[in-house]
């Protein structure tokens, strides 16, 4: 008769047995992704790379079959090209639009509801991977959509890039408010410099990464440049955003306001045209990254009918294009630091990466370009020895491409074929 204390040794014995027959072999946690060559960040270019990755991390990087670790699981993407993941330093990945018939996308994104928001703007995240972009500076958001897609993004319920979130962008009231109606700084919107405190401190409070000042006109179809914050003004948002230990982004259209982020500390200034030359000097005594985004006027020029813009529109978007590009060959000629940042909203993702092109045209040599959005990007977000580079120690996002980056900075556009982020997988169109 069997009591109780038997069947307990009985079943001791299975799961022991069970241990002991035929050893497997543990899955080896390491990874090797071998690529025809490695354009690695730092200015080499290494043959017949092997990137040893082990969970999120890049162990080492070597060259030919001797450097496979034994038990290391491979990925062959010879003959492809192995880059960083690439950093797109202006984003606006929260803005979707479903392209429904007689919709706009302005007016549709800004009367949905928010959750809907989040869960519809995961086909700009994944969009955006398919460039080889697996790091977004997201420059303004309402009600901290960008917030919530990063830490979906962050917590692996969501597949997108990493997520630098700058909450509400601040910006000028344009009317006053009515009498007894409530303040507007909690969104960002100030009255005056005595509101900017308490603004940039409610986009701190809810977790931004960044701060975002729009500090001139220009938006759309809008591409003047009328400056709406003072250099008094831009100072009290610098001083703000640096006491919380945050750096911060100006917007500015036109020169007068792009001088004035500039001489205010900004550590990046987003767009501004016909930048004089005391100010470019000034940017590279200070080192002031310019996030041009010049490509994203060409976008909206390619979509007047879809954003219900005129011909006039397309005129003034093509002209404010020329001068952009005119001022970035300038900059780039002076020595100013430039970050790639497309400005993508809407339909504009999936093609975050054009901006090189325009770079390109400026005067840079593809590698030049290339490296505003590995280096320059990393820099411009503090995060060096994270991001950037293909090295022991950064993390593992690498993007494997058809034809060679620094012979044509084009095959970007259309030739990304697998992008790893954090370890993962997430783009394989081999
Ligand atoms: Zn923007």
């Amino acid at each position: 008769m069997r009591r109780p204390t038997d069947a307990r040794v009985v079943a001791l014995f299975a799961v022991l047995c069970a241990a002991c027959a035929e050893p497997v072999p543990a899955p080896s946690a390491l990874h090797a992704i071998r690529l025809g060559a490695l354009i690695d960040g730092s200015g080499e270019v290494v043959p017949d790379a092997v990137v040893i990755v082990e969970a999120d991390r890049i162990l080492s990087v070597g060259s030919g079959s001797a450097a496979v670790p034994a038990g290391a699981r491979v990925t062959d993407l010879r003959p492809l090209t192995g880059i960083p993941g690439l950093i797109d330093a202006h984003t606006h990945i929260t803005y979707y639009w479903d392209q429904a018939p007689g919709s706009q996308p302005w007016s549709q994104s800004g009367g949905r509801r928010i959750a809907e928001t989040v869960f519809l703007a995961q086909e700009n995240a994944r969009r955006t991977l398919e460039t080889g972009v697996t790091t977004v500076r997201d420059l303004g958001a309402r009600d901290y959509a960008d917030l919530s897609m990063r830490d979906l993004i962050e917590r692996g319920a969501m597949v997108g890039p990493r997520i630098i979130g700058a909450g509400y962008g601040l910006s000028k009231l344009r009317r006053p408010l009515e009498p007894g109606a409530s303040p507007a700084w909690p969104r960002g919107r100030v009255r005056d410099a005595s509101e900017i405190e308490a603004a940039v401190r409610a986009q701190v409070e809810a977790g931004a990464d960044v701060i975002k000042v729009y500090g001139s006109t220009g938006s759309g179809r809008d591409v003047t440049g009328v400056q709406t914050f003072t250099l008094e003004e831009m100072r009290a948002a610098v001083e703000s955003a640096h006491r919380h230990g945050l750096r911060i982004a100006i917007h500015s259209y036109g020169p007068e306001g792009g001088r004035d982020a500039v001489m205010a500390g900004a550590e990046s200034v987003e767009h501004a045209v016909d930048l004089d030359d005391r100010t470019l000097a000034e940017m590279v005594r200070r080192g002031t990254v310019y996030v041009p985004t010049i490509d994203h006027n060409r976008y909206y020029a390619d979509h007047l009918d879809d954003f219900g813009y005129s011909a006039e529109d397309g005129a003034n978007l093509d002209a404010y294009r020329a001068r952009n590009l005119e001022t970035a060959r300038r900059a780039h000629a002076a020595g100013v630091s430039f970050a790639m940042g497309s400005d993508a909203v809407f339909t504009g993702f999936g093609e975050n990466t054009r901006e090189l092109g325009w770079f390109v045209e400026a005067g840079m040599t593809p590698a030049e370009a290339l490296a505003t959005a590995t280096v320059g990007g990393a820099a411009l977000l503090g995060m060096e020895g994270e991001l950037g580079r293909v090295a022991p120690g950064y993390r593992a996002d690498l993007v494997a491409v058809d034809g060679d980056p620094l012979s044509d900075i084009r095959v970007l556009f259309d030739g990304v074929r697998w992008v790893m982020k954090d370890g993962a997988v997430v783009v394989n169109r081999r």
